[in-house]
């Protein structure tokens, strides 16, 4: 995501250099958020994922190479040496390689049936399964267990099981009020949650998994598994060409994403950049965080000098149940505005007096005056953010 957009604005912005973009996948570049939502659910089609139409890409003048990977950065000599042995000489490089899904190590995680989620045929795969099978167990109780979880109940009548650590769903993201709102979403349409509860291995039949055991001894039988327990960000090129890798394992960039060497940007999931807003080094995995990336890191090709200075964003949808947006990152206590029970509410997170972050399900326009209290450190007072008859745009 982050590259296509970076190529995108390469040449929107009147970059007449010519532009490669490489990618170890067979398809261009699309979408990954309805994989689990939309895609998964049969309500879009594989185009409807794609960045840009196939024939885009040419009318661009942006070479694209599918399944091809860059094996090999050398950023004193400029030259990419891809796995097709050809040797590429660039004048910038925007290093955009994501991240990697976290693999279960233990006793039965070889049996078939037993899903992971990151790329289009990985959806394809667990769509498979649901056209013929009838219970699903997902291992984790964040993004992807819980939108999974939703998407293959709604849409095609799977009965979905969610084992996590966290006691409630999303809790280490959102906290228990809000995780909780969440979790009685799921419960409510035939979801079942077990809370606490580590995976200690996976029973079969010899060949496909057919059970899940806990190490508290929870045995839930099923016919497939998806596991959504995090990614890594994929910096083996990237240390491998000697770029800084930070602290939270990415690619430590400047406020204008230029990496450790000049001329070689990184973007999306894998960088790691001085965020001006945040005032810290931030590495945040989100499909608009990557988007927006990829634009500033173009227009700091074309000598812009400008500092990536919009707060990220995430959206995420359990089916048709109920949406959610978010600004941030950032701790703090949650103060509810608006109803719960109605789906109609924003949680401010609230630290020292200052909004740190904000949810809201049903509350779009809340989140326009979250982002101005987090670029501005609005000092706020937590009863008038909380009282729906305050209007927002006087604090
Ligand atoms: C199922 C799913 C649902 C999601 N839903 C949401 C959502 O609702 N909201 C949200 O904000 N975010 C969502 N995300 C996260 C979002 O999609 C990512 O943050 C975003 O895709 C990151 O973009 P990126 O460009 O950094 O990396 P990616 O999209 O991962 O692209 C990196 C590409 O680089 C390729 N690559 C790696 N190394 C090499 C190499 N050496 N040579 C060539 N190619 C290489 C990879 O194969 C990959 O194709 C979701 C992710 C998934 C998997």
């Amino acid at each position: 995501m982050a590259a296509a957009n970076c190529a995108r604005w390469l040449r929107e912005d009147g970059g007449e250099g010519s532009i490669l973009l490489v990618g170890r996948e067979p398809d261009p570049p699309y979408n990954r958020p309805p994989l689990s939502k939309g895609y998964l659910q049969g309500k879009e089609s594989r185009e409807d994922t794609l960045f840009r139409p196939d024939e885009w890409w040419d009318e661009q003048n942006i070479e694209l190479l599918r399944r091809t990977s860059v094996m090999k950065l050398d950023t004193a000599e400029r030259v990419a040496t891809l796995s097709t042995k050809d040797e590429i000489e660039f004048g910038n490089a925007l290093v955009a390689t994501g991240a990697n899904v976290k693999r279960l190590r233990v006793d039965g995680c070889d049996l078939d049936g037993i899903h992971y989620l990151r790329a289009l045929a990985n959806s394809d795969a667990i769509r498979a399964e649901a056209a013929t099978r009838k219970r699903a167990v997902m291992i984790g109780g964040s993004y992807i267990g819980c939108e999974v979880a939703a998407s293959l109940t709604a849409a095609h009548g799977v009965d979905c099981t969610i084992v996590m650590m966290e006691d409630v769903t999303f809790e280490s993201f959102f906290g228990d009020e809000v995780g909780r709102f969440f979790q009685n979403v799921l419960e409510e349409h035939g979801v079942t949650v077990h809370g606490g509860q580590e995976l200690d291995h996976f029973e079969g039949d010899g060949e496909r998994v057919t059970r899940v055991v806990t190490k508290d001894g929870l045995e839930l039988e099923c016919d497939f598994v998806v596991v959504g327990i995090g990614v890594t960000p994929d910096v083996t090129l990237a240390r491998a060409a000697g770029l800084e890798i930070g602290e939270a394992g990415g690619v430590r960039c400047s406020a204008g994403l230029e990496s450790s060497v000049p001329g070689i940007f990184a973007a999306g999931d894998i960088c790691e950049y001085d965020s001006p807003i945040h005032g810290a080094p931030m590495r945040i995995e989100h499909w608009d965080v990557a988007f927006n990336q990829g634009k500033t890191a173009a227009l700091n090709m074309l000598d812009r000098g400008i500092e990536h200075d919009v707060v990220p964003y995430f959206f995420s949808d359990l089916a048709d149940w109920a949406s959610m947006e978010y600004v941030g990152p950032g701790s703090g206590e949650p103060v509810v505005r608006g109803s719960m029970e109605q789906h109609d509410f924003t949680a401010f997170y609230v630290d020292d007096g200052r909004v740190k972050a904000a949810l809201t399900v049903g509350r779009s326009d809340d989140l326009e005056h979250a982002r101005r209290f987090i670029t501005e450190h609005t000092q706020v007072d937590p009863p008038a953010l909380a009282d729906p008859s305050t209007d927002l745009g006087s604090l």
